[in-house]
């Protein structure tokens, strides 16, 4: 071994070193929890070596009982936690506690404040994880060997969580991992061994392997004597926490749970914890959580249950359990039916796991909807933090698409705000007695969507109007073509049928009043094969002009999505709405010069593609022209 391998001196990733110092500064009130997270992680050192012996039993050796150990010295003012889990190599050393391998991490830091309170909001969502060691101490010393190498191959790494951290091949004789943390002066208060344990209680109950501490001992004869020191006692309740009855368990020990297999710092929304029993046994405990993680949008991104066979750990993110777009679930699912050598590869060809996955996903559903019924405030904090998520699923998951859809928040044209808070359940309660039809206008913004010339006709007859203008939207309503038996109409789309739904105002016919074929013939010969056709418009009220898709034709959200894409889109030609009432519009009947006909034509038609959104394909031409028309207005 060379000399530089045998003990070395590396910094810390840039990315590591700024987490560390956001962790120290913004977790400092509540210090505590670093004992949560050096529990958690020996936790998983077991549950992997559990795992990883199953195949290989001599990884073992001589030591088969999991154990986590705590112990506190008050002379050298140090705290320790030994797991007998699988180790770490040098190599992964300097890995797993030098670097954050998390893909877009480096994006993540960049989006701090340097506020504080703002960013330890923001360190949530990363999780906190083994740095938050430096959070009580001001030197950390990991000693650890992974299970399966030899006794001289053990590492330290010792860091004072500033720039740098010290590695060395250390002998080490046992396999896992013993971490000594120095205290900093003014956490001593850690070294009491009564609110260690309290602490221990408080997060660390659901952890299912033993957690042992000295225990205090009382201050009689014996104590004095050597035997008694050594006395460690299991503290924690050391059962899985999913194994014990829903009465059992309390909501606190629920959230530590939580925490503890979802890396969050953040207490979960609500969860789901079932046992199944019958062809197929076992049981699952799913949690939605508070706040979206940072990488929600990232693909590869881990995601998926953790799971376990008859209570031993097997693999975290199996993602076969649940859909895509029901990827912001955290949980485990515990089987009794699956094989404890269980593949990624069998799980995909299981079908045992199919019907588990549907009724997984069925839960999920079930759990928002109750969620949405009992708590529409916790509901909307859902709704904000995973709607676009949930969006997804009617075109994933057609099973379960009218469930879905129940679950979806829009806002309206009469809910007066941005805010998707209104159910498509709530709109159908208010629909018009005759109304038929689930109204919606798609539109790259809320301030578009809710000023389109579209709404006009239904803002005049007091039908509301869905409004959409996330970009998954159009692609949404594509797949779902109804609710609870009422079709979705776009109304920019087709021939509004209107007339079915009166309130009693005089219908507009189909055929254009005869005093109108003259105007709509003259603007046919304008646009030519730039429009499908002209027509007299049945939806405005107020502005002059709109453009309508044909009934099959693409919506325009979705073709400017593929276009930005770089996708080629077919091309499709729009029907051109004129408002006969409106004042430009006779204007225009009655203009003589066909030059100026023209061009007031264009501005009409450049104007209508303005109100949805669209760009000009001549915008200098456009202005030029207004212009015309603004200067005329001037002089007169
Ligand atoms: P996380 O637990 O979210 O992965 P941590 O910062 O808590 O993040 O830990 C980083 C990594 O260090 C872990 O993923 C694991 O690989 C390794 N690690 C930490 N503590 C231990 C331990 N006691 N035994 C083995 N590996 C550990
Ligand atoms: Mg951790």
């Amino acid at each position: 071994m060379s000399e530089t391998a045998a003990k070395e001196t590396l910094g810390f990733q840039t990315e590591a070193r700024q987490l560390l110092k956001l962790m120290i500064h913004s977790l400092y009130s509540n210090r505590e929890i670093f004992l949560r997270e050096l529990i958690s992680n020996a936790s998983d050192a077991i549950d992997k070596l559990r795992f990883l012996s199953l195949e290989s039993p001599d990884l073992l050796g001589d030591d088969a009982t999991f154990e986590i150990r705590i112990s506190a010295d008050k002379d050298a003012k140090t705290v320790t936690i030994a797991d007998n889990g699988i180790g770490m190599s040098r190599q992964e050393v300097i890995e797993n506690l030098g670097t954050i391998a998390k893909s877009g991490t480096a994006q993540f830091l960049t989006n701090l404040t340097g506020d504080q309170k703002k960013d330890s909001q923001l360190i949530g969502q990363f999780g906190v994880g083994f740095y938050a060691s430096f959070i009580v101490a001001g030197r950390v010393v990991v000693e650890t060997r992974r299970a399966g190498q030899g006794e001289s191959e053990g590492c330290r790494w010792t860091s004072a969580g500033e720039a740098d951290f010290e590695v060395e091949t250390i002998t080490r004789t046992t396999r896992g991992t013993t971490i000594t943390l120095h205290l900093n002066d003014d956490c001593e208060e850690f070294l009491e061994s009564y609110r260690l344990q309290a602490i221990v209680r408080k997060y660390a109950d659901h952890v299912s392997v033993p957690v042992l501490m000295q225990s205090s001992k009382p201050n009689d004869e014996d104590s004095a004597t050597d035997g008694a020191e050594d006395a460690f006692e299991v503290i924690n309740k050391a059962t899985a926490l999913w194994t014990r009855s829903r009465a059992d368990v309390a909501d606190e020990e629920y959230q530590e749970f939580y925490k503890h297999i979802a890396h969050d710092f953040q207490d979960a929304l609500t969860w789901s914890h079932n046992k199944v029993e019958g062809k197929l046994e076992y049981t699952s405990l799913m949690y939605i959580p508070a706040k979206a993680p940072f990488d929600l949008w990232n693909r590869e991104s881990p995601r998926g249950l953790k799971l376990y066979v008859q209570r031993v750990f097997i693999m975290d993110e199996a993602e076969q359990f649940l859909p895509l777009y029901l990827r912001f679930v955290k949980g485990v699912v515990d089987s009794n039916d699956l094989s404890l050598n269980v593949s990624r590869e069998i799980l995909q060809k299981d079908p045992a796991i199919d019907s588990m996955r549907s009724a997984l996903t069925k839960r999920v559903l079930d759990s928002l909807e109750k969620l949405a019924k009992s708590d529409p405030e916790k509901y909307q904090q859902f709704w904000e933090e995973f709607g676009q998520v949930l969006k997804e699923g009617p075109a994933e998951d057609f099973a379960n698409k009218e469930k879905i859809a129940g679950l979806l928040r829009f806002s309206t044209s009469s809910s007066g705000s941005e805010t998707q808070n209104q159910s498509l359940a709530s709109y159908v309660e208010r629909m018009k007695s005759d109304q038929t039809k689930i109204y919606y206008v798609a539109a790259d913004s809320y301030q578009t969507a809710k000023s389109s010339p579209h709404l006009e006709i239904f803002r005049k007859r007091g039908i509301e109007v869905v409004l959409l203008f996330d970009r998954i939207d159009e692609w949404l309503v594509s797949h779902l073509a109804e609710f609870d038996g009422k079709p979705l109409q776009d109304v920019a789309r087709g021939s509004l049928d209107l007339d079915s739904e009166s309130d009693g105002t005089e219908d507009k016919k189909k055929e254009p009043a005869p005093e109108h074929t003259e105007l709509l013939k003259r603007l046919e010969k304008t646009f030519g094969d730039d429009v499908e056709s002209v027509c007299v418009s049945q939806r405005l009220t107020e502005s002059p002009s709109c453009l309508v898709v044909t009934e099959d034709d693409m919506g325009m959200q979705m073709r400017r999505i593929l276009e930005q894409a770089g996708q080629a889109v077919p091309e499709s030609k729009r029907i051109f709405e004129i408002n006969v009432d409106h004042p430009l519009v006779k204007r225009l009947a009655l203009e003589a010069d066909e030059g100026r006909f023209d061009r007031l034509a264009r501005v009409l038609f450049d104007q209508a593609l303005l109100a949805e959104g669209s760009q000009l394909n001549d915008p200098a031409s456009f202005v030029k022209n207004l212009n015309e028309f603004l200067l005329e207005v001037a002089g007169e």
